[in-house]
This record gives C-alpha cells, sequence and structure tokens, in this order.
C-alpha cells in the first residue's frame, strides 16, 4: 500500500527524532565551547582542536536541521556525530591521547539510525575499532576496563531498542486495526483517503467500493449481538480472503466496509465487488445466511473531490438497496 506508508506515525516518529536531534545538537555546541576554551586554557591545543571541530559539526547540524526536510535532518545529525566518533578514536591515537570516554555515545546515536538488529552489529563493530585504537595507548587492564563496561551498555543498548521496536510495531497495529473485524480502521482509511488526495500523491485515481452487510439488525435481532459480531469478524475474514493480498479492506461503520483500488478501472472495480459479494453469498457463517450489498464508484485526479466520490459509491449502494440487496451496483457518470 505505498500511498499508506508516510502515515502519522512514521510522522511523529521523525518529528521526535528530528526534536532531539535538535535538542543534541544545541547541546554539544553549547558544551563544545565550554570544552574548546577549558582545554584551550589548560593549554590542551589537540583537545581544543577537537572541541572546535565537533563545535563546527555541531553547528552544520542545526543548519541542516533547519534547512533539510525533517527526516533528513535527523539522519544527517546522527550520521554526522557516528562519524565523529570514530573519528576521535583515530584522532586520540594519533595524539597519544586515550579517547574511551567518548566511545559511550555511540550506542546511542546507532539506534536511533538503524534497527536494532544492525545496530547491534555496529556497536560490536565500533567496540572492537574503539578497543583497537586504546590498546597502544593504555596498560591492557584498562583495555579489558573500557570493553567489559562497553559491551554491557550494548547488551543494554540492544535490549532496549529491541524492546521499542516491538512495542512500536504491536502499537502501530492496534492504532490502524479494528479489534473486532481484524480489518483496517475508518482512522486508517481517513489517511490513505488525506494522502491521496494530496497534492505529493503520484496516484492518478482509484475505485471506491462500499460494502453493507444486508439485513443486519435482523441478523442480531435474531441471532444476538454477539451472534452478530462474530458475523463481522467472518465476514471481513472472507471479503479479505477473497481480495488479492495487498488490497487494503477497512471496517467503514458499523456493518460496513470499504475497499479502495488505487490506480484501478471502474470496470476492474465492479468485478472485484462481484466476487466479493458472491464470495460472501456462497459462504455459510455458523449457520447463519449472509448477504452483502456493494456500491462502486471511481476518482480521477482533477476530477472533482474524493468526497464526492465516496458519496457516489453510498448512493451506488443505497441503490443496490433498494434493488433487493445482494447486489453490486457500479455509478456511472
Ligand atoms: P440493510 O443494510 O440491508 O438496509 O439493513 P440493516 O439492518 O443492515 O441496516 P442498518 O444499517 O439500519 O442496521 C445496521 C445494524 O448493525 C444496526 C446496528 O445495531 C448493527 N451494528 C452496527 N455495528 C455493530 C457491531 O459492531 N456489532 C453488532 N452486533 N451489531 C452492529
Ligand atoms: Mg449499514
Ligand atoms: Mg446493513
Amino acid at each position: 500500500m505505498p500511498h499508506l506508508r508516510r502515515d502519522s506515525f512514521t510522522l511523529l516518529r521523525e518529528l521526535m527524532r528530528w526534536r532531539v536531534a535538535m535538542v543534541l545538537s544545541v547541546l554539544i555546541f553549547v558544551l563544545m565551547i565550554v570544552l574548546g576554551t577549558i582545554n584551550t586554557r589548560l593549554g590542551l591545543a589537540d583537545t581544543a582542536q577537537l572541541a572546535w571541530i565537533t563545535l563546527a559539526t555541531a553547528g552544520a547540524c542545526i543548519a541542516a536541521l533547519l534547512v533539510l526536510p525533517r527526516h533528513l535532518g535527523g539522519t544527517v545529525f546522527f550520521v554526522s556525530i557516528g562519524l565523529l566518533l570514530v573519528g576521535v578514536m583515530a584522532f586520540g591515537l594519533y595524539h597519544g591521547r586515550p579517547m574511551q570516554h567518548w566511545a559511550y555515545i555511540f550506542p546511542p546515536v546507532l539506534v536511533f539510525l538503524v534497527s536494532s538488529r544492525r545496530a547491534l552489529a555496529g556497536m560490536v563493530a565500533y567496540g572492537i575499532y574503539a578497543s583497537a585504537m586504546l590498546a597502544p595507548l593504555v596498560p591492557a587492564i584498562d583495555v579489558v576496563r573500557f570493553s567489559s563496561g562497553y559491551g554491557l551498555l550494548v547488551c543494554f543498548m540492544f535490549t532496549y531498542a529491541l524492546l521499542q521496536e516491538r512495542a512500536a510495531v504491536m502499537l502501530r497495529y492496534h492504532s490502524d486495526h479494528d479489534a473486532l473485524s481484524n480489518c483496517l480502521n475508518r482512522r486508517t482509511f481517513n489517511e490513505a483517503v488525506e494522502q491521496l488526495a494530496s497534492d505529493r500523491s503520484d496516484v492518478g485515481g482509484a475505485i471506491f467500493l462500499l460494502i453493507d452487510i444486508d439485513g443486519f439488525k435482523a441478523i442480531n435481532d435474531r441471532h444476538g449481538h454477539l451472534a452478530g459480531d462474530r458475523i463481522i469478524t467472518l465476514v471481513a475474514a472472507e471479503l479479505g480472503r477473497t481480495l488479492a493480498p495487498d488490497t487494503p479492506l477497512f471496517r467503514y461503520g458499523g456493518e460496513e466496509f470499504s475497499v479502495l483500488l488505487a490506480e484501478r478501472t471502474l470496470e476492474h472495480g465492479r468485478d472485484v465487488a462481484e466476487r466479493l459479494r458472491a464470495a460472501v453469498a456462497a459462504t455459510d457463517f455458523q449457520g447463519v445466511a449472509v448477504t452483502i450489498s456493494i456500491g462502486v464508484a471511481g476518482w480521477r485526479r482533477g476530477e472533482g473531490s474524493i468526497t464526492a466520490a465516496l458519496d457516489r459509491a453510498d448512493r451506488a449502494l443505497y441503490q443496490a438497496k433498494r434493488d433487493g440487496r445482494n447486489r453490486v451496483v457500479a455509478d456511472t457518470p
């Protein structure tokens, strides 16, 4: 579902990452002014120089965060700090100054950039590199001390990143899906429509199917609300099985569903709708016969709003109900 990729969840995550990058850039900028000044006063020209290089990097990151799109700005910041930390270790070896205290910043930087598993590989590789840069400068026991502390930090960071990742997947599933039918929910449908309508979308048009279970009130009255709930779940499962795996199915309302077919013709939409109708009519829902009616309408970019297309699909659906239910009606312009 390419048009759903940059949804509210992704945008929120990008915004949070951007904010963290901005706060850290400013913090590093101020810290480097302090460290640069202290090192200069102490006559440590080489470490003062490192502070000024970091200061310039933080300044460039602040500019990048202000100018670039949010997701790019965040990436530029974390990549810059990561590369700087690689450079710092080599700098330490070159000037004969142990720099292992800065190595502890690398794991948290990396988990902002890549998945937990890749971060683990990167953190371990950096740990080996930092130990190698440190070894010629300090007694062996200090290398062991550094590796142990760093190794533990990697364990903690990896566990944290993995939990975060799992929690995000779960949270995202529950925010996108409806608990009863397991379809995508109405909020996700509204977002998909917004994305579709936006000027940034390159989708030229779409077909909408509005699906409504026939006589559902009577089913509830006859079999009870719990049985009604179960039938909503089973009908959704049947619709999902009949649709192509990458076609999104939404719970539109109580006993109403919708399907969004991007870049498809009205003919194709009608065929899909007919297949869905026939599949439900041919299925036995735990002893209850269920049928659905479907309204189909199309939208083309530049030819009216999506709301108007949904309205036409809704009118087609009501025509199907008036015509006797268990049928598909397509809106013909
Ligand atoms: P038709 O669509 O064929 O015109 O008749 P209908 O009886 O299905 O029409 P209507 O839209 O008036 O009724 C829908 C009923 O669906 C009303 C409501 O109580 C029931 N309903 C809506 N959501 C749920 C739900 O989540 N669970 C159950 N059990 N019933 C629901
Ligand atoms: Mg209804
Ligand atoms: Mg109904």
